[in-house]
C-alpha cells in the first residue's frame, strides 16, 4: 500500500514537472510554470522523506545542509555573467553524483549475501558511470574554459579522433564486463577512470564559439545519468526527471545548434568550426573607425522614426538593462517606433537577454527575434548595439575561414546608421575583429554600456 502511495505521489510529481515545462515556453506563463515545478520538486522531496526505505532522515538532513550552504554561496557570489560556468559546473555535480550512488550500490550489493541484482539494474550502474563520468569530466573543462583557467581555444593533436575512439570503445567493453560480473568493483571504477579520459578529451577540441552547444549537451548527459541512476535505484521520479532533462536538453543543443548554424554530429564528435584565417584587427579598423559622442547620438535619434536595439554581452556586464528601457520609453514618448532585436546566442546563457530585458519590464511585444527583424532591418533609421559584438559581425556571412563563418547574425550593418556602444575594439566571444565597426554606416561610442545609455538619456532630454 505505501508503495502505491510513494508511487502515486511521484507520478503526481512528475505531471507537475511536465506542465511547469510546458510553462515555461511562454514568458507569460512562465511564473506560473516555475511554480508548478517547484510545488513538483517540494512533492518529491516531501514522499522521498517518507519513504524511509530509501536513505535515513539524517542523511537527508546533512544533505539538505550541505546543499543548501554551497546553493547560497554560490547565489550570492556568482554574477549573473557567470551563469554558463555555473550551469556547466551543476551539470557536473549531476554527473559525479550518479557515479558516486551507482558505485556505491554496486558495493552494497556485493557486501549483501541477497541474490544476485537483475541485468536492468547491472546496466544502470554501468551507464550511471558511464554517462555520469564523461559528463562530470566534460563539464569541468567546459567550466575551466568559460571561466578562462584555460584559454577557450580548442586543443587539437594528432590522431584524437582515433583515440577518443579507441577509449569510447574501451568503456564500452568495460560496461559489458560491469553488466556481466556485477561483483567487479574494481571494473566499475576502471570505467568511470577511462570515461573521466573521455569526457575530457571529448571536449576539449571544442573551442570559443561552440562552448554553448557544449553546455546544453552536457545537460542533457547529466540528465540521461540521472535517469540511469533512477533504474539502480528503482526511483521513478528519477527516472522520469531524468528524461525531462535528457530530452529538454537535446532539444535545446539543437535550437544553439541551429542558431549558430553548426550540425550536432560535428559538435558530437568534437568537430571544430572553422578558425584562423581572416584580417587581423589593424587591418580590419586602421584609419576606418569613427567615434560618436552621447550628443550626436542624442541628434541621431532626434532625426529617426525607428529604432532598434541589439543587447549583447556587455549590456549584461554593465547592467544596463534598466536604462536601456528607459531610454526606450523615452524614445517612444516622442513618437518613435522602438524595438529590440535579440540573438538566440547573445550572451553567455540562452534566453540570457530575455531574462534581463523581462527583469528591465520591457514589454514582450517588443521583443523581436533574428528572422524577423533581418526581413526589414534596412527600414530602420538607428539601430543601437549595446554590448554586442560576435551576433552582429558580417564576418559570418562574408569570410567562410572565420570562427563564426554561416552562424546567422542579426545584419545590422544593413540598418540606416548604426551605433555600437562597448569600451574598445577588443573581440567578443570568438576573439575576432568585427568589421561592423568600420562600415561607413557605423559609430562607435566608446565607454561602459549603462554610464554609455544614462549620458545619451541626459543629452537626450537636453535636445
Ligand atoms: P560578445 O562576447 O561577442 O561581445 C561582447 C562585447 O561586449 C565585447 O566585445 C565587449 O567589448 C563588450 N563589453 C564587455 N563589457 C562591457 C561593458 N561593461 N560595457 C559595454 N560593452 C562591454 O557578445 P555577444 O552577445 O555579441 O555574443 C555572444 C557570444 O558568446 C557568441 O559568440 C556566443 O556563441 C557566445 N556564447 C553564448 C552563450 C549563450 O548561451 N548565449 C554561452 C557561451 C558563449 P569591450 O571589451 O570592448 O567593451
Amino acid at each position: 500500500m505505501t508503495d502505491i502511495i510513494i508511487n502515486i505521489g511521484y507520478l503526481i510529481s512528475a505531471a507537475l514537472f511536465i506542465f511547469g515545462l510546458k510553462g515555461l515556453t511562454h514568458p507569460r506563463t512562465a511564473v506560473r510554470g516555475n511554480l508548478l515545478g517547484a510545488c513538483g520538486m517540494l512533492l518529491a522531496i516531501v514522499i522521498t522523506l517518507t519513504d524511509q526505505n530509501i536513505v535515513s532522515f539524517e542523511v537527508i538532513l546533512a544533505g539538505i545542509v550541505i546543499g543548501a550552504l554551497v546553493g547560497l554561496v554560490l547565489a550570492i557570489k556568482i554574477e549573473m555573467t557567470s551563469m554558463p560556468e555555473l550551469v556547466a559546473a551543476f551539470n557536473g555535480f549531476g554527473g559525479i553524483a550518479s557515479v558516486f550512488v551507482a558505485g556505491a550500490v554496486l558495493i552494497e550489493n556485493n557486501l549483501e549475501t541477497t541474490p544476485p541484482p537483475l541485468v536492468q539494474a547491472t546496466v544502470a550502474i554501468a551507464a550511471s558511470g558511464l554517462i555520469g563520468a564523461v559528463t562530470f569530466c566534460g563539464s569541468l573543462v567546459a567550466f575551466a574554459k568559460l571561466k578562462g583557467v584555460v584559454g577557450d581555444a580548442a586543443v587539437l593533436f594528432s590522431g584524437q579522433q582515433v583515440i577518443n575512439s579507441v577509449l569510447a570503445i574501451l568503456a564500452l567493453a568495460l560496461s559489458a564486463g560491469v553488466v556481466m560480473d556485477p561483483t567487479s568493483v574494481f571494473l566499475y571504477w576502471l570505467l568511470v577512470l577511462v570515461a573521466s579520459a573521455l569526457g575530457v578529451l571529448l571536449v576539449i577540441p571544442i573551442g570559443g564559439a561552440d562552448m554553448p552547444v557544449v553546455v546544453a549537451l552536457l545537460n542533457s548527459y547529466s540528465g540521461l545519468a540521472a535517469a540511469a541512476t533512477g533504474f539502480v535505484l528503482s526511483n521513478n521520479v528519477l527516472i522520469i526527471t531524468g528524461s525531462l532533462v535528457g530530452a529538454s536538453g537535446l532539444i535545446l543543443t539543437k535550437i544553439m545548434c541551429v542558431a549558430m548554424n553548426r550540425s550536432l554530429k560535428n559538435v558530437l564528435f568534437g568537430v571544430l568550426a572553422p578558425t584562423g584565417g581572416g584580417a587581423n584587427a589593424d587591418e580590419v579598423y586602421a584609419g576606418r573607425v569613427k567615434s560618436t559622442s552621447p550628443e550626436e547620438v542624442a541628434l541621431l535619434f532626434d532625426a529617426a522614426r525607428r529604432v532598434a536595439i541589439v543587447p549583447g554581452y556587455g549590456m549584461a556586464v554593465s547592467q544596463a538593462q534598466h536604462p536601456v528601457a528607459n531610454l526606450a520609453a523615452l524614445l517612444e514618448d516622442r513618437g518613435i517606433q522602438v524595438e529590440y532585436a535579440v540573438h538566440p546566442v547573445a550572451g553567455r546563457m540562452p534566453g540570457h537577454m530575455n531574462v534581463l530585458l523581462a527583469e528591465a519590464d520591457v514589454p514582450y511585444e517588443s521583443l523581436k527575434d533574428m528572422d524577423e527583424i533581418n526581413q526589414y532591418i534596412d527600414q530602420i533609421d538607428v539601430v543601437l548595439v549595446i554590448g554586442a559584438n560576435d551576433v552582429v559581425n558580417p564576418l559570418a556571412r562574408t569570410d567562410p575561414t572565420s570562427a563564426i563563418a554561416g552562424m546567422p547574425i542579426i545584419n545590422v550593418d544593413k540598418a540606416k546608421t548604426v551605433v555600437n556602444i562597448k569600451r574598445s575594439l577588443s573581440p567578443g566571444f570568438a576573439g575576432i575583429p568585427n568589421p561592423l565597426f568600420a562600415l561607413d554606416n557605423s559609430l562607435m561610442l566608446f565607454g561602459d554600456g549603462k554610464k554609455a545609455v544614462l549620458s545619451i538619456i541626459t543629452a537626450l532630454k537636453d535636445t
